[in-house]
């Protein structure tokens, strides 16, 4: 199959990406260096999104401990992105052989949108098991919505639990279940244990009234950081009072309690879910090859059979060059990566430049776990406690994509070194709006596609 021409020889070149998060913003970015030239190559740069801003995920556990504010880990994407047209909506539909896609707009409205080169970066949703209970009760941490959720739930429960009269109900207002020891989740539980500690020290109670429930069906916490880090990981966890149960999942979960595969069940009006990923629901659409749920990409990111369709981060399974037979992981550190290779071969795509296979040797990852601790391995060099903090949080402040974001970080980390974290619920987050359907777009368990 060949490529179809870039467009009529009088109209730019229209190229769509699909999602605006590492990936696709990147992909953007890099385009529109372009499109501002002036060329013989002209081109229109779409990006559709259901968000007007790129989303800095690794810092989602710090807005939900109270640490941040969303909007420091919200780049809005007019600002960023001058020149690009911006479509607020979701795509529901990819006519391949029409060259057509159809998005739907907050308030349900359809659109058909063409393109002649198209970037799939739609990311991932939060990975769901067919456990009862789990998609109604949970919540994730993919985004803002639950992030600030998980915030005012916890200091809402919190509060309850101050004038509860039955101590059972009480506890279980105090207990928060947290799924999946991987970064994301441990780096949960470590911020709302820093809030938890917060709320303790303002009211003179015991921290230690607070129980966390931290369980992965894994034998080890964190297993990307290396065993040696990982068991220092535990180590500091279980310090602070975290009960960490590992080899354990969730059987059952009600509005009341989770039932775990360990035999013992948890009282708890709280439930956080962050036990992987899977690929966007957009994908499975599509019908075209995938591989473990991510669409198949050649190295060079455009989708075998269709050399006008390209695909990069956490939707893709990027062939890794680095290793034998393998994807590269869904982090933010390859979807930025591959954002900047797409773009490149999407334009040699229309005859400007060469075409590159992407390869890029992991760097490694950065963890914070709250005050006073956190863990990296950046090139290979283990580091733990303040090294690392000071490495995690320069690592963040240098990948933020836009000075005011990184000004204001800056200054909520400085403020927390020397004031209290602040208390604050707005309670605008229904638990509604934080639901896997709304939240995130997954389909309602039982919904049709
Ligand atoms: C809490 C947390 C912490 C993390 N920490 C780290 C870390 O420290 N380091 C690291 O490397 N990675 C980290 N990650 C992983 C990282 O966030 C992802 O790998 C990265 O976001 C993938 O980028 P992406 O562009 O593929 O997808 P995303 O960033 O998820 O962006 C996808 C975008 O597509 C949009 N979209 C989805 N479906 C559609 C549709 N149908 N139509 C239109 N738009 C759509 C979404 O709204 C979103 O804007 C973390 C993730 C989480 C959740």
């Amino acid at each position: 199959m060949t490529e179809t021409p870039a467009a009529a020889p009088d109209r730019a070149t229209r190229i769509v990406v699909v999602g605006a998060g590492f990936a696709g913003f990147e992909t953007a970015r890099r385009l529109l260096r372009h499109q501002h030239r002036s060329t013989d190559q002209p081109i229109r740069v779409t990006l559709i999104s259901p968000d007007d801003f790129m989303l800095y995920t690794p810092l989602l556990p710090d807005v939900a401990g109270g640490l941040l504010d969303a909007r420091f880990v919200a780049i809005p994407l007019a600002e960023s992105l001058p020149g690009a047209e911006l479509i607020a909506g979701r795509v529901d539909s990819v006519d391949l052989d029409r060259h057509t896609l159809r998005i739907r707009n907050r308030e349900d409205a359809e659109e058909t949108v063409e393109w002649d080169r198209l970037v799939l970066t739609p990311g991932s949703v939060t990975r769901l098991f067919d456990i009862p209970g789990l998609a109604e009760h949970a919540r994730g941490l993919k985004t803002a919505t639950e992030a600030l959720y998980l915030r005012d739930q916890m200091l809402e429960q919190l509060e309850l639990a101050s004038r509860e009269p039955d101590p059972a109900v009480a506890r279980a207002r105090r207990t928060f279940v947290v799924v999946g020891a991987s970064y994301a989740g441990t780096e949960l539980t470590a911020q709302l244990r820093a809030l938890a500690d917060e709320v303790a020290r303002h009211r003179g109670t015991d921290p230690d009234d607070v129980r966390f429930v931290l369980l992965d069906m894994a034998d080890r916490v964190m297993p990307e950081v290396g065993e040696k880090l990982g068991d220092r990981v535990l180590e500091v966890l279980r310090g602070r009072g975290i009960d960490v149960r590992l080899g354990t999942t969730i059987d059952r979960l009600t509005a009341e309690s989770a039932e775990l595969s360990d035999g013992t069940t948890v009282e708890t009006r709280t439930v956080a879910w962050a036990a992987g990923v899977t690929a966007s629901p957009l994908i499975q659409e599509l019908g075209l090859p995938t591989e473990k749920g991510r669409l198949t990409v050649g190295a060079d990111l455009s989708v075998p059979g269709h050399p006008d369709v390209f695909a990069a981060g956490d939707a893709a399974a990027v062939p890794d060059l680095t290793k034998d037979d393998a994807i590269t992981p869904p982090t933010a550190q390859h979807a930025v990566r591959q954002g900047k290779v797409v773009a490149r071969n999407v334009l040699a795509s229309i005859g400007v430049g060469t075409r590159k296979n992407y390869k890029h040797n992991d760097l490694g990852l950065v963890v914070d776990l709250g005050p006073r601790f956190a863990v990296a391995n950046p090139v290979g060099v283990h580091l733990s406690g303040y090294p690392a903090k000071l490495v995690t949080r320069a690592y963040h402040l240098l990948a933020l994509p836009r000075g005011a974001n990184r000004m204001a970080v800056s200054a909520a980390y400085l403020g927390d070194a020397v004031y209290p974290r602040p208390l604050v619920s707005f309670g605008l987050v229904s638990a509604d709006e934080a639901s896997f359907p709304r939240s995130q777009g997954i389909p309602a368990p039982g919904a049709e596609s």
